[in-house]
């Protein structure tokens, strides 16, 4: 029986699972309607993303925005979340195992319980 998105986003608040929950403020869990036609995935939180544990907030939330009025879609038409919900110091990559065990752990679950017929990316790189 599929999780549900309360106790995943409860696990992503308190989650130790690899080293970047020494440097977050906060884990910043997804946001929007399940189930959802369309899913849009973000790389990881932005500085005031992880001061906030809000996603997609800030200058990057605001192109987002706009970039979502350009389709004429809400945000609350949409679920939104991230590859990894934890700051990245330095804004660096993600490694390896942090994305298997992020993803393992939450995004295949979101996804699972979202079944979103079209899935957006936002980043600029494929890491796996
Ligand atoms: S990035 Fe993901 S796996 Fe790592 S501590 Fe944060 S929530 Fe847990």
């Amino acid at each position: 029986m599929a999780e549900s998105i309360l106790n995943i986003n409860s696990q992503i608040k308190h989650c130790k699972y690899c080293r970047l929950y020494e440097t977050r403020l906060n884990a910043v869990c997804g946001e929007g309607i399940i189930p959802s036609k369309f899913m849009i995935i973000a790389q990881a939180p932005g500085r005031m993303e992880d001061q906030e544990g809000e996603i997609l907030i800030g200058p990057s939330g605001k192109v987002f925005n706009s970039l979502l009025e350009q389709v004429q879609l809400k945000r609350k038409e949409t679920y939104l979340t991230n590859l990894i919900k934890c700051f990245l110091p330095k804004c660096r990559k993600p490694k390896s195992d942090e994305l298997i065990t992020c993803n393992e752990l939450y995004l295949e679950k979101e996804i699972e319980l979202v079944k979103p017929e079209i899935i957006v990316t936002l980043g600029y790189e494929i890491y796996i």
